[in-house]
Parts: structure tokens; sequence; C-alpha cells
């Protein structure tokens, strides 16, 4: 009899359901693996609601409904690892770190996940996983599996796998994990393994090689208890394979030295010191050349709007490639608050390039204006019909193209008098280099 049998024996203590029906088939290994899980938990005497386990996709999905007073949950395939890493980074972090995560995972779910448990390895997050490793899909019908020996039989490889399995410990030691151990279902000593597993403080994986009576008997002639005979040159070395403790656990290590929270850093602000006369919610769409400063243009729209008492968002898009193509701002001022960024229908249109044109009638920015609405464009341009009250200038020519926007913006705020020009002065000499913005305002406004 084990250590762990004899411990539970003695403690007749169960993590199990009294009435606990296996739904498993008969000779499955997966009856060995969980109740070796079952003895680990009770070797390690820990409190049920200290427990979560998380079960994979397939038969061992149903792994965790046999347990009681465990926190358990069921997830999508291969993902498993990924859920018990959020769960124990949020408990490390957020709570009080009690909290011991087992995921149960077959081979299938390792395949298809197969990052994610190498991102748990890598960060040591302490997440315990039993890998139920029959060699197949079973739940499915028997389908090879990126773990399937060479020259295993199964549905999908008739004749035989001639891929090499993965080697999961191998991969995982790559990863830099502190506990790694490969077991068969029947060895004697799984449950003390499996203990030693979750006891560690930080990632731990147990490889337990299994039978899945069902689809890996017929054709492949092998026996539960000499799994290590399936293939030796495919299955290697059985035991604990890595067991190291020099690295700190993520969570710890996120606490202690890797994360320190961020040093509150006082905003300078912007105090309000003159008055706008906003009488309802403006849109301002602002588009002209990536490179000719439309958005730093239309940040001083805004800041300018703050400077005046008024609330205001930014929005700025641009070509995935930034140095190219079109550029523009979505600019809202109100004196409310805002809550929706979005412009439905433009209050400000200034257009400054035929990128920006091209940018603006993509996104129906002149099919939404109407009447009412002031657009300010390049002398050169040519819009798509539209209402509005277009007024050209020689926007490019006479402020140079890194000018024109924020000459366009200074014409349509002269011309709605929604904020005063002395906020923009203000605002250009705050910058590095003021003097040729503050001429462009004195231009524009005809001097203050
Ligand atoms: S199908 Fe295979 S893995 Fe699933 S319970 Fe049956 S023997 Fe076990
Ligand atoms: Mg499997």
């Amino acid at each position: 009899m084990s250590e762990i049998a004899a411990h539970s024996s003695k403690i007749n203590r169960t993590f199990l359901k009294v009435d606990a029906k296996f739904p498993f088939c008969k000779g499955c290994g997966h009856h060995h693996i969980t109740n070796a899980i079952n003895a680990a938990l009770v070797k390690l005497d820990l409190e049920p609601r200290r427990v979560n386990i998380t079960s994979d996709i397939g038969c061992v999905g149903l792994v965790d409904t046999l347990f009681e007073g465990v926190h358990s949950f069921h997830t999508t395939h291969g993902r498993s690892t990924a859920f018990a890493t959020g769960v124990e980074i949020a408990d490390s972090i957020l709570a009080d770190s009690k909290l011991k995560n087992l995921v149960v995972i077959g081979d299938g779910g390792a395949m298809i996940g197969l990052l994610h448990l190498v991102n748990a390895a890598q960060m040591n997050v302490d997440v315990t996983v039993i890998l139920y490793n029959n060699f197949l899909f079973g739940m499915t019908g028997g389908q090879n599996s990126s773990f399937s020996p060479l020259r295993f039989i199964t549905a999908t490889t008739p004749g035989g796998n001639i891929i090499p399995p993965i080697d999961m410990p191998a991969v995982l030691k790559g990863a830099n994990a502190g506990f790694l151990a490969r077991k068969t279902a029947t060895d004697p000593d799984l449950a003390d393994t499996i203990a030693e597993a979750i006891a560690h403080p930080g990632f731990a994986l147990v490889e337990v090689l299994e039978l899945c009576t069902e689809y890996a008997v017929r054709g492949n002639k092998i026996r539960g208890n000499k799994l290590e005979e399936v293939d030796p040159g495919s299955i290697a070395e059985l035991g604990v394979l890595v067991n190291r403790r020099d690295r700190m656990e993520f969570g710890e290590a996120y606490k202690t030295k890797s994360v320190q929270p961020a040093p509150v850093v006082k905003s300078s602000g912007i105090e309000p010191r003159y008055q706008n006369t906003l009488e309802k919610r403006v849109g301002f769409v602002i588009a002209g050349t990536a490179g000719e400063r439309v958005q730093f243009a239309s940040y001083m729209l805004m800041q300018a709007a703050v400077l005046s008492g008024a609330n205001a968002t930014q929005k700025n898009d641009n070509p995935v490639t930034q140095g190219t193509g079109f550029s523009l701002s979505e600019i809202v001022l109100s004196r409310d608050e805002i809550y929706y960024t979005g412009i439905d229908m433009p209050d400000v249109i200034v257009a400054v390039s035929e990128d920006g044109v091209r940018e603006l009638a993509a996104k129906g920015m002149f099919e939404k204006a109407n009447a009412d609405t002031l657009i300010i464009c390049d002398n050169t341009l040519s819009l798509p019909k539209c209402s509005g009250k277009v007024v050209e200038l020689p926007l490019r020519k006479r402020y140079m193209p890194a000018g024109a926007a924020f000459a366009g913006i200074l014409t349509a705020v002269k011309s709605t008098s929604i904020l005063p020009i002395l906020a923009f002065q203000d605002i250009a000499a705050m910058q590095k280099k003021p003097e040729e913005l503050l001429s462009i305002i004195e231009h524009v406004v005809g001097g203050i």
C-alpha cells in the first residue's frame, strides 16, 4: 500500500462525492488518475474550498463533477490552463493566494492549447496540470493526437502513426517549468507524485500515461499496466523529471519585485481660464495626410476647448502604416460631459489634402453633412457633392502642408466664435516651437 493510500484510509476522508459513480468505460485509466488526485488532496489535507479544479473537454471533462466541496469549472477545449492561470493570478494578486488550482486535461486538449501550458510554465503560476495522456481523442472516436506514439493505431492512423509525439515535459522544461513528471496511471506512487506537484510553489505538470480501453486496445495489443512498452522509442523517461525551486512563483514575483505600482504622476492638467460660447455639442472632423500635423492641430483644438471650460474628446484614425495615407481626427466639444464620442452629423469639416477628402468620403462624412455644416477646405481640392457651407482657402500654399489643418481649424473657430482665440495663443505658447503656431494664429485672425 502506498504512503498516500495508507494516509487516506487512516483519516478516512475523501474529496470525491460519497456516491460518485465514475462514468468512464471499464478499464479506462481515468479511474486510476482521478482516484490518485483524490488521494493527493487527502494527503495534503487541503480545505476543499481552497481547491479549484478546472476541467477541459473530453472524457476528462467529467472529472471535476466527481468531486465535492471544491470549486470547479468546465472550460472550452484546450483552454483550461489559460482559465486556471487567470483564476490563480486573480487569487494571488487580488485575494489571499490560498487557492490551489488544478487542471485536468487530456492529450487532445493539451495539443489544442499547447501554448497555454507553455505560457503558464513560463510565468510560473501556481497551477498544477494533470495531463491524462491516453494517446488519442477518446470522446470523439479515437482519433490520433499530437501525443500518439509512433506506430500507434488510431481511427485516423489505421496503418500506424508516422509522426513522433510531443514530449510534453521536454517542451515545458524549455519553458522553465519548476516541476515536471511523467508517470503511468497504474504507478503505485502516482498519488504521491501528484501531491508533490500540487505542493510545488509554482507551475507543475504530471503527465500520466493511460489507456483508453474503448479505442486504444484494438489493434495496438497493449495493456494498461505495461504502457511503457507501447513504443519505448517514443515514450521517454518516466518519473519526476524536473524539480527545481529557483524561480519565484508568478504572484509572489508580481507582488514583490517584478511590478511595482506605477508612481502617481500628478497631472499638469489644464485649468480653465476662458469662457466658451458653446450652445450645443459640436463635432469637428479634420482630415489630411499623415505627417502633416493633422492630429496635433486637432489636439490643440481640444486643449483650447478645455482651457475655455469645455469638455472635449479626440479620436484619431490613420492607416496601420502610420506614416503614409490619410490622417483624421474627430473632436467633440461640449459643455456637458461627453459619454458618446461618435460624430453622427459633423458641424465642422476641415479637409486639407486629397488623402483627407478620400477618407472623409469613405466615412460618409460628406453625406452626413447638412446645410449648417461648415466645410473648410484647401482650394485645390474637389469635394463630392454635399450640403453645407463650403469655404475654400489656399491653406496648403499659405501655411504650408504642416500648418494647413491648424489654419483650417482656426478659420472655423473664428467663424463660429465658439472658443476664444486667446486660448489657442496660450496653448501654442506651451509648445516646444510656438513661433510658427503663433504666426499662423496671427495671420488667420488678423491679429488680436
Ligand atoms: S472513451 Fe476512452 S477515454 Fe473515454 S471513458 Fe472510454 S475508455 Fe476512457
Ligand atoms: Mg485523450
